[in-house]
């Protein structure tokens, strides 16, 4: 390694993925010398933000990528109805309020947008759809950071912080799996995600059955930085069993399945446990306003499975899977297939058949398709099951992140214990998620909280380091 490395830096960025970029080339366009450690070799570089999509955005006129206005109020209301508004929210109205100039910022680092994908999503008004998504991000965001002179180190691994009385002083850093060294920096940014790949960590959370769960993104969230924070004294955020939980396909692999995993029918059918049981309303809501709870109730069933069932009038109406659906000809072919009780699915389907109501399905809006006498009820595109072919996907959880995490203030200071803020010690991305995320999601508000909170950590630091005046760093 290039001794250069090893010299004190004006800001310590750790992590890779899209907040630490945000904080690293606003921190350089801020004057300040910047290192970022990114513990994956390059070509897995980016963490979760490399899986991406699209960010979901405050826009009170219509402009490009948008199709119509999202008021500050309606952003709100969706946040506040998708996660019962338990977090802090003078930091979240601040996300939402901020959220409006991430085009322009992301335009001005190079990316290009796209209009938005049809299926359940409906997010062409409030999201901003990457063109090339994540990955592309991802490359956007280090070629400009690069060209701007920030520096990246891969293969560099932060296993330790020396903190003292909430003072940074520097990181120990395992390079290439082999040597350690211990970096300076007169600030650090911690942006190193959840720590949702870490299955010891998320077993002594949710017990056994964590071993089911499959983890959609990096495999390197692992949440030691996470934990070394905690170990110095940081105040923590959020309840450590929350987090983003989707039903994916139970065919997928352990980690990095990615986004063509996740199946988005489950609002078109039913969903049943491996007793053949239904067990949540499927029509409660928009997908994105409810795909993230979806996980959790799979976590509760029996083995951590479920199974979506439907028939072939909606088969084209989400996103296509990346492994085919089971098929047949009946629904009882299908049930077999799935190796679930054949009778009980039959009763099961009948049942809910028999409930539901004459409406008019429309599932671009929350439509008056809905069950009568039927618990539990599907309040929303409900229609019968019973238009051969018949499909159905064998789900478990996929976990996205982990929303427990660090206390920031509005600075994107971390609270260290006795409510004191840190001097010169900043979090953003994931890894501070907890503060805006208590429980449930609202589709593309993860890379929203990235790129604000990296965005005010980059500066923030900056300002600190290059004034000198902060007692962080230089006292070394
Ligand atoms: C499949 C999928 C699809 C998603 N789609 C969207 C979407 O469309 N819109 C949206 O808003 N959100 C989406 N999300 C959520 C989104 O990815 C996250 O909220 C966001 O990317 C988090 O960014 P981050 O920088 O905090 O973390 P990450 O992007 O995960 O970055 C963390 C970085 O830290 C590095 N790291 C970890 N530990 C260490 C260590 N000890 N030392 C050094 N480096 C370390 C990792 O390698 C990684 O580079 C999606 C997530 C997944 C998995």
């Amino acid at each position: 390694m290039n001794q250069d490395a090893l010299k004190n830096w004006d800001v310590l960025v750790l992590g890779g993925g899209n907040a630490a970029l945000c904080a690293a080339i606003t921190a350089r366009e801020n004057g300040a010398s910047v290192l970022v450690l990114e513990c994956a070799p390059k070509h897995f570089r980016g963490g979760n933000s490399r899986h991406t999509r699209n960010m979901r955005l405050m826009h009170e006129t219509v402009f490009d990528p948008f199709t119509g206005v999202y008021s500050e109020k309606e952003y709100w209301d969706d946040y506040i109805r998708a996660t019962g508004g338990l977090a802090n929210q003078d930091l979240a109205k601040m996300v939402i309020r901020e959220s409006v100039g991430c085009v322009e910022w992301m335009k001005h680092k190079g990316m290009r947008f796209q209009g938005a994908l049809a299926g359940t999503l409906h997010t062409a008004r409030t999201n901003a759809w990457f063109l090339g998504g994540g990955k592309t991000l991802m490359n956007t965001l280090y070629a400009y950071a690069e060209n701007l002179g920030v520096r990246i180190l891969y293969d560099a691994e932060v296993i330790g912080l020396d903190i003292a009385d909430g003072v940074f002083r520097s990181a120990t850093v395992r390079l290439n799996g082999k040597e350690t060294v211990s970096i300076k920096g007169a600030t650090v940014v911690a942006a190193t995600g959840g720590f949702q790949s870490n299955i010891p960590w998320l077993k002594e959370v949710w017990g056994e059955t964590a071993e089911n769960f499959l983890v959609r993104g990096t495999y390197y969230g692992l949440g030691t930085v996470l934990k070394a924070l905690m170990a110095q004294g940081a105040e923590t955020a959020a309840d450590p069993t929350q987090g983003h939980m989707v039903p994916i396909d139970g065919r997928s692999p352990k980690f990095d399945g990615g986004i063509v995993t996740r199946v988005d029918c489950v609002p078109l059918g039913i969903m049943v446990n491996k007793e053949g049981e239904r067990f949540y309303d499927e029509g409660e809501d928009f997908w994105p306003m409810r795909y993230a709870i979806w996980g959790r109730l799979v976590a509760q069933q029996t083995d951590q499975v479920s199974f979506s069932l439907i028939d072939s009038k909606v088969i084209d109406r989400f996103m296509p899977t990346v492994f085919p659906p089971i098929k047949g000809e009946t629904i009882e072919d299908v049930a077999r297939q799935l190796d679930l009780p054949v009778d009980k699915v039959k009763e099961t389907v009948e049942t809910y058949n028999r409930a539901v109501q004459p409406g008019n399905f429309d599932h671009t809006k929350l439509d008056d398709c809905k069950t009568a006498d039927l618990t539990p009820p599907k309040t929303h595109w409900a229609q019968r099951i019973d238009t051969p072919p018949f499909y159905g996907y064998p789900l478990r959880p996929g976990l996205t992140f982990t929303y427990f995490g660090v206390k920031v203030n509005e600075k994107a200071r971390v609270i260290m214990q006795g409510d004191k803020p840190a001097e010169n010690l900043f979090a953003a991305g994931e890894i501070m998620a907890g503060n805006i995320l208590p429980k449930g999601y609202i589709g593309g508000i993860g890379l929203v909280i990235g790129n604000i909170f990296g965005r005010i950590a980059g500066k923030e630091a900056a300002a600190i380091a290059k004034s000198g005046s902060q007692s962080a760093g230089r006292r070394l």
